[in-house]
């Protein structure tokens, strides 16, 4: 062999080993997001879902309206009804995030949407549906006796089929703009806004975002994370509106552009506070919000090109369900105690799905229900815990399993533990459930 075959076999054998031994640059992660909502359309005197006080017993709505059987007609439409979409792609993976403004969202959503959307590649674990939790919004979208009498009124398949249509419409506009993307978070203290309502004492929340931005700077979508009940609006109010959740959409959207997605956190106790509950408070509370984001920059934090992304569900045992008369008619005292559980039909037998989707170092757990704002701290606790450096529960999400509170709570009774169905072990469970989720996310 000559010198210089000698040099071209060191070289070949040199560069074999660099192939092997040396890494090759790490490839930039393939993030993308995009953003879409559409308006639903509304059909004409459709009832208003989020009050028992709206039901009817003697009157009777005109036979002429088909869209309000057990509650109160609508008398108009104050402002838009959305289905708003973020879509993220990492990897040839694809999520989707719809919010709804709904009172609540009816289990099976996301399945359907996911069969619609076979073509995109949406997987229904990889779709999470949550609803703003307006108590002003349309009802008729819940094929459960149970729910048609006491909350949402009679099933109106038309307009579950628009929901449906609308939900569809968002995540494929959403799919359209998939883009390169970065993400941010970020949040601020919210003082004087909140209250209990278990005590009417002021409560101390926090707003928190997390925010999707094209790399080239154009705004995408903001999931607006503000725990109160968007229910400013009261049984009065016969106008369907997006109530709390539109008007801090709207506002939002107008501030920092791209579409905004109202979360309404662990928020199963706590109420708006400071404005009269009508739409001129609703104004007041937009412009009080706005005076508030216009301090905060969007970009708090550093932005990052999440690199992770990924679902994961826990399914967690419950007690037993039952309605507990007795916390409906606590005021009655004493005598409120003897009244006995009812049993609930074997429906509401079921596990909780807990949803967690984890970005990088931030986690947010998704439930199916309302949680307390306690029992969101100890989520975020048990989330920090296992080394997350952001926490966000988010209820109403993927179905509807009633309020979430601890045994104590359970145990005073009054309007929310009324229409919490599985005793006083159900919010140690669903916290016990999320520890579970987070420790398998980690
Ligand atoms: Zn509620």
């Amino acid at each position: 062999m000559g010198q210089s075959r000698m040099v071209q076999l060191v070289l070949a054998i040199c560069l074999l080993i660099s192939f092997v031994i040396i890494p090759p640059a790490r490839a930039e992660s393939s993030f993308e997001a995009g953003a879409g909502a559409e308006a639903l359309v509304i059909p004409q005197g459709i009832s208003l879902a989020g009050y028992f006080q709206r039901r009817i017993w003697l009157t009777q709505n005109p036979p002429s309206n088909p869209n309000a059987t057990y509650f109160q007609a609508s008398t108009g439409q104050h402002d838009v009804i959305r289905a708003k979409a973020t879509a993220l792609k990492i990897n040839n993976k694809k999520l989707a995030v719809v919010s709804l403004d709904l009172v609540a969202i009816f289990p099976g959503v996301r399945e359907i949407l996911a069969q619609r959307l076979t073509d995109l590649g949406y997987q229904p674990e990889n779709i999470i549906v949550v609803a703003t939790h307006t108590h002003s919004g349309p009802g008729g979208f819940a094929n459960f006796r149970f729910w048609e009498l006491l909350a949402a009124d009679k099933f109106l398949p038309h307009f579950f089929s628009e929901i449906i249509r609308a939900a569809e419409k968002a995540i494929r506009i959403a799919d359209s703009q998939l883009t390169p993307a970065v993400a941010n978070t970020g949040g601020v203290g919210l003082d004087g806004l909140a209250v209990s309502r278990r005590s009417n004492q002021p409560i101390q929340t926090s707003l928190t975002w997390f925010r999707l931005v094209s790399r080239a700077g154009q705004p995408i979508a903001t999931w607006v994370n503000l725990p109160v009940h968007s229910d400013l609006l009261t049984p009065a109010n016969l106008e369907i509106s997006g109530d709390i959740a539109g008007e801090v959409e709207r506002k939002w959207e107008q501030r920092f552009g791209g579409v905004a997605m109202f979360f309404s956190g662990a928020s199963g106790d706590i109420d708006p506070h400071g404005f009269t509950r009508d739409f001129d408070g609703l104004t007041r509370l937009g412009a009080n919000f706005d005076n508030m984001i216009s301090s905060v920059v969007p970009f708090q934090n550093a932005a990052f090109v999440p690199k992770e992304i990924e679902t994961f569900t826990y399914s967690q045992e419950l007690a037993k369900p039952y309605l507990n008369l007795g916390a409906c008619v606590s005021f009655l005292g004493p005598f409120a105690n003897i009244l006995p559980y009812i049993p609930l039909p074997a429906v509401f037998a079921q596990p909780a799905q807990l949803v967690g989707m984890k970005i990088d170092k931030h986690a947010y757990v998704f439930i199916p229900g309302e949680p307390f704002q306690n029992i969101g701290e100890g989520i975020r606790q048990a989330g920090m815990k296992a080394g997350f450096e952001t926490v966000t529960t988010v209820g109403l999400s993927n179905s509807y399993l009633g309020y979430i509170m601890d045994a104590d709570e359970f145990n005073r009774g009054g309007y929310e533990a009324c229409n919490s169905f599985y005793g006083p072990t159900y919010g140690a469970k669903i916290l016990e459930g999320s520890e579970k989720l987070l420790g398998i996310m980690k």
